[in-house]
């Protein structure tokens, strides 16, 4: 028997958060759902399977290897590799139908040679760094980049994108370089879509671009983070009703009376004048809950909020169970989600963002996705 700790995964809040972002773009722009990291942590082949029921025209992944994943659950839709698609993996990525991110010159001979091989264009989503400091090929690089691949026939130009570095600021310096980031790749998409047509896809927005610019929504927006029920900043998207996709479980294996001045779990953090009623949930940092939340966070047991009591152990931690009416072993203990606290109050008492909190959930939780 596992342990009882398992993250269940609402699709239907899933396929709800997909549908409300899609209602916020112009007509004719469409959902590019970010999956990789498996599915932020929530599993990827039924997060990829939901959204393109949902409506979803492509799939981001970080890795081949993520790719792969999806092909060989029988996810056949479109998929676009965000990282590095090496030597090594580009006749995979050709083999699988996965796209590839154009960013740097050498790729172009690379990727021209196995799609020379394949006898098929290589299909590639040129990247333009017009701010975020990370892959893409700067502005002023593109003409020449698109004159090399005009003349290049074993490449199919099938988009052009960019990323935000700044779209979850609400300081106006971060809104102008937003908004200087989104008139420079429009620009640019001016002159990849007279070399290559119109058909190429167009798309620019993750998450917070797509719920504070999407005006510059384009042919298609990438949302992650928000696909899954968290808010990419505080306040951003809040009227939404974006529903939490992930909610932490377990159960109680262990309930004790401590007596007075009874120390609980490493360092004697904890420790009351009067008797406590200590509970123990299988869950850890071992599991992605971090040490952070030590005498910090709570969890929801029958309706009532237990806060953490002492240190968070590697696969436990204790909870102050102290008059909840009916609490025993084997009680349900909600860590996140419905009925405990959000991913993103989570986030926030452990000094980092929901993202990292989601991605870290670990390898031994299983996923259960539920309708
Ligand atoms: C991760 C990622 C996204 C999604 O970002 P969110 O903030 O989760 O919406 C979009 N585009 C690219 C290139 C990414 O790497």
């Amino acid at each position: 028997m596992a342990r009882p700790t398992v993250a269940e995964i609402s699709l239907s809040a899933l396929r709800h958060n997909c549908r409300t972002l899609q209602s916020l773009l112009p007509a004719g722009a469409s959902i590019f759902g970010v999956v990789k990291a498996n599915g932020y942590g929530h599993g990827a082949v039924p997060v990829a399977k939901t959204l393109f029921e949902a409506g979803a025209s492509m799939l981001g992944v970080a890795s081949v290897e993520e790719g792969i994943e999806l092909r060989e659950a029988a996810v056949s839709g479109p998929a676009l590799v965000l990282g590095d698609v090496d030597a090594d993996m580009a006749a995979e990525a050709q083999a699988h139908r996965l796209s590839a991110v154009l960013f740097r010159a050498d790729q172009i001979e690379l990727f021209a040679r196995v799609g020379e091989a394949a006898g098929r264009p290589f299909p590639v989503h040129i990247k333009v760094d017009t701010g975020m400091g990370r892959i893409g090929f700067f502005p002023e690089e593109m003409g020449a980049v698109i004159d090399r691949l005009c003349a290049e026939k074993a490449i199919a130009v099938e988009g052009f994108m960019t990323h935000l570095s700044s779209a979850d600021g609400f300081e106006s310096a971060d809104r102008d370089f937003t908004r200087s980031q989104l008139r420079r790749f429009e620009t640019a998409a001016g002159a990849v879509r007279a070399a290559f047509g119109e058909a190429v896809a167009v798309h620019a927005l993750n998450s917070a671009g797509l719920l504070a610019y999407r005006e510059f929504a384009f042919d298609m927006a990438r949302p992650g983070i928000a696909l899954y029920g968290s808010l990419p900043a505080e306040g951003l998207g809040a009227d939404l009703g974006l529903q939490p996709v992930m909610r932490l479980v377990s159960r109680i294996v262990s309930l004790k009376k401590m007596p007075s001045g009874h120390p609980v779990s490493y360092g004697r953090l904890f420790s009351r004048p009067e008797p406590r009623d200590i509970a123990v949930v299988p869950v850890g940092y071992a599991d992605g809950y971090p040490r952070r939340l030590t005498n910090a966070a709570w969890m929801g047991v029958l309706g009532h909020r237990a806060p953490v009591a002492g240190r968070v152990c590697m696969d436990m931690t204790m909870l102050d169970v102290t008059g909840i009416p009916g609490v025993r072993i084997g009680s349900e203990v909600v860590i996140m989600g419905e009925g405990g606290p959000t991913a993103d109050a989570l986030a926030a008492l452990a000094g980092t963002i929901p993202y990292e909190l989601l991605t870290q959930v670990g390898r031994r939780i299983p996923r259960r996705p539920v309708a």
